[in-house]
Order: structure tokens, then sequence, then C-alpha cells
């Protein structure tokens, strides 16, 4: 490590993603951490990270002010709530670092409020930050352009009992990919949450559905479903550090751009 390595925060850094991030950060020559955020009155406040979690010191106090952490960071990723997140955007304005944002949950209108902060800062927000999620997005792309609205597109997503959004982030993510590639909007063929006398299914319709148990990572079907015939894309998350990688990559690929908007397929360069 050097003096020019850049330093990351990590914010939410008590939860189930921020636990993870605080490793990978720990574990990766390429960056340090410079500062770990919990929640105001959390029993991490004033703790070292590292005995907050249970092994050696790592050197950095837990604390619950982000202005505080992010004034000696060139980088924040933030897996917590949309709420957060905004607040964080602004801070991360300000600092000019870099921004990553995990967080899913968003409404159309949250996500608008990203924008000004990420005239200021590189802001890199993906829905699923791996690289298995991103190259089933750019293949459901793929198929869907392929395919004509003869073909039904479902979207069946399975999350831990936790888990606080439906549909996952994942799953609107690739819907947006289906729909882009029919040339639709997402929010005007989404069929989320059918229960009831419901009618029969609507040619075009992108429909989602949610399953929630135990502690599954994460999973994503996208089934296309025609006459006589089905496609299936698959993808299974066994391991949470998958997404911590992918968002330490992106911490690192923003270093030294200009302010703007990405996600993981610019990160991963994918390609569109
Ligand atoms: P979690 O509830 O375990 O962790 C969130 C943490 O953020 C909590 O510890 C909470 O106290 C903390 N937090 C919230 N607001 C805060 C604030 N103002 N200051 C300090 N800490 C604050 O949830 P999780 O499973 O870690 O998921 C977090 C988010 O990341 C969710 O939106 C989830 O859907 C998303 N997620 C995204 C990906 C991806 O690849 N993009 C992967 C997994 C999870």
């Amino acid at each position: 490590m050097t003096e020019t390595t850049p330093g990351i925060v990590i914010m939410g850094a008590a939860g189930r993603m921020g636990r993870m991030l605080v490793q990978a950060v720990c574990d990766s020559d390429q960056a340090r951490l410079a500062g770990a955020v919990v929640r105001e009155g959390h029993d991490w406040v004033g703790q070292d990270v590292g005995h907050a979690m249970g092994g050696p010191a790592m050197g950095v106090i837990a604390t619950s002010d982000p202005l505080e952490a992010m004034a000696r960071a060139q980088g924040v990723i933030d897996f917590t709530t949309p709420e957060t997140t905004l607040e964080i955007a602004h801070l991360a304005a300000q600092a000019r670092a870099v921004h990553v944002i995990g967080t899913t949950g968003f409404t159309d209108a949250q996500i608008e409020k990203l924008v000004p902060a990420s005239r200021h800062c590189t802001q890199i927000r993906a829905g699923n930050m791996s690289l298995g999620v991103n190259l089933l997005t750019g293949l459901t792309g793929m198929v869907a352009a392929a395919l004509d609205e003869g073909w039904d597109i479902e979207v069946v997503e399975a999350h831990h009992n936790q888990k606080a959004d439906a549909p996952s982030g994942t799953a609107l993510m690739l819907g947006e990919a289906a729909a882009k590639a029919r040339g639709v909007t997402l929010s005007q063929v989404a069929d989320r949450g059918r229960d009831g006398i419901t009618g029969a299914r609507t040619e075009g319709h992108i429909g989602f559905s949610a399953i929630r148990g135990g502690d599954i990572v994460g999973e994503h079907d996208v089934i296309f479903a025609g006459k006589g015939e089905r496609i299936v894309l698959r993808h299974m998350a066994t391991d949470r550090m998958i997404f911590a990688r992918g968002a330490l990559r992106a911490v690192l690929w923003g270093q030294g751009r200009p302010p703007g908007q990405h996600d993981m397929i610019d990160v991963l360069g994918l390609g569109r």
C-alpha cells in the first residue's frame, strides 16, 4: 500500500453487506479502510471495527458520523437504505469521493434525486454488483430482442427472509434489460404482485414474482415462455462476497474519473 492507495468508507458497516465490505477492503492491497459508519447509538460506535467483528484490530474506529468519516476518504461504498443513500450522495459530492451504491428499493423520484450529486462526483449504482448477474442482464437483453411478444417474460427471484424490498433490485434490472430490448418502458408493462382474479396475462407484459425464505443469498430466473417451448436463464448467488468484490472493483474503477453516473456494465467493460 502507498500514500496514494484510496481510502474507502463503508456505510452501514454492521449490516450483512457492510461486514463483507469491511473484510473485502481490508483484504485488498489496492484500497485501505478509511472509515466505518454505523447507525447512531449502535454498540459498535467507538469500537475498533475489527474487534467489533470479533477479529483482530483493524485500526479504524466505527463512527455514526458519515461527514467525519468521509473527510479522509476517496470513496464510499454504501449498501444501506434509499434515505441514507440520498444523504450520502450529497456528502460524497462535497468530498468529491467516488460513491458506489449497492442499496436497492429506490422509487423513481429517489433515483432522480441522485442526479445532482453525480454532477460533482463519480456515482456507480447497480442493483447487483456481481459479474454473473451483469452477464445475465446482457443475455436477457439479447434473448428479449431476438423473440417477439408472443414469448411471455417472467422474472422470478428468491431472497432471504430479512430482505426489505420486492421485487429485488436485480429483478428490476433484468426486467429493464428485457423492456429496453423490446423498446418499451418497464413501468408501463410490469406486472407486480398478482393476486386474486387477475384475468388472462396481457401480451407484452413482464411479470415479477418474489420468494422470501431462510438465508437465500439471491437467485434470479428470467423465463421466456413461448408456445411449446421455454427458455430459462438462471443466476444463483451462494456467497455475498461476490457483491462486495464487485463493489470494491467499482470504487477502484471510479478513481480519477470525471463526475457522472455509471453502472456495473461500465465497470466490468461488458459493453452495451
Ligand atoms: P442490512 O439491513 O443487513 O444492512 C444495512 C445496514 O445499513 C444496517 O446495519 C443499518 O443499520 C445500516 N444503516 C442504514 N442507515 C444508516 C445510516 N444512516 N447510518 C449508518 N448505518 C445505516 O442489509 P443488507 O442485506 O446488508 O443490504 C443492504 C442493501 O444492499 C439493501 O438495499 C439490499 O437490497 C442491497 N444489496 C445490494 C446488493 C448489490 O449487489 N447491489 C447485494 C446485496 C444487498
